[in-house]
């Protein structure tokens, strides 16, 4: 069944946010509806089972909403990749650029092992950057990328040419392209 419409319905575009100029994709209306959220939920479990994967990364802080219950209705385990300093235990970091500056990404190096076969899940892809990040920090921490999963990519920002090369071949699923 074709679940673009209700999902499209349930994001909010919130002009001007966090800046003059932006238009941020708010998908909290869709958190609040369980009906969305449970087809939203079981779209993307549905293609974690289909590229094979045995983990879902969620990345901090709407990845964790998403991949959280993904990561249950497949069966799988779920890991934060959170912003630095964030993490009590071993971690292991990649720091990538910002428009203005850097920011930094870790993991609990010892929650993915090199057997692991890692779904990606975020709300929104906007450049890249930050997916292309933690696809470099899942296989240096020895891990294969099954692939990148988001609710709603930003087609005219490009991200899915950016990260052609990190992918290397693996699948990028986006629900919603604006
Ligand atoms: P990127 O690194 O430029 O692709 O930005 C992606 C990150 O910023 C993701 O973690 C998103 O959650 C967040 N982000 C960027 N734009 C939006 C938006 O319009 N709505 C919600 N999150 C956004």
């Amino acid at each position: 069944t074709d679940i673009t419409g209700l999902l499209l319905s349930r994001i909010r575009d919130v002009p001007d946010h966090p800046e003059p100029g932006v238009v941020f994709k708010d998908i909290t209306p869709l958190l609040a509806d369980p009906v969305a959220f449970a087809a939203l939920t079981d779209a993307l479990a549905e293609f974690a089972e289909g590229v094979g994967a045995t983990k879902v990364v969620g990345l901090e802080a709407r990845g964790f909403i998403l991949g959280a219950p993904v990561a249950l209705r497949a069966g799988l385990g779920f890991v934060p990749v959170r912003k630095a300093g964030k993490l009590p235990g071993a971690t292991l970091g990649q720091a990538y650029d910002l428009e203005y500056g850097s920011a930094e990404i870790e993991v609990h190096a010892e929650d993915l092992t090199p057997g692991d076969r890692v779904l990606v899940v975020d709300d929104v892809l906007a450049t890249g950057g930050t997916a292309e990040a933690s696809l470099r920090l899942i296989r240096r921490a020895g891990a294969q990328v099954a692939g990148l999963a988001v609710l709603m990519e930003l087609g005219f920002l490009g991200g899915r040419a950016k990260l052609e090369p990190a992918l290397a071949g693996a699948p990028l699923r986006s629900l919603l392209t604006v």
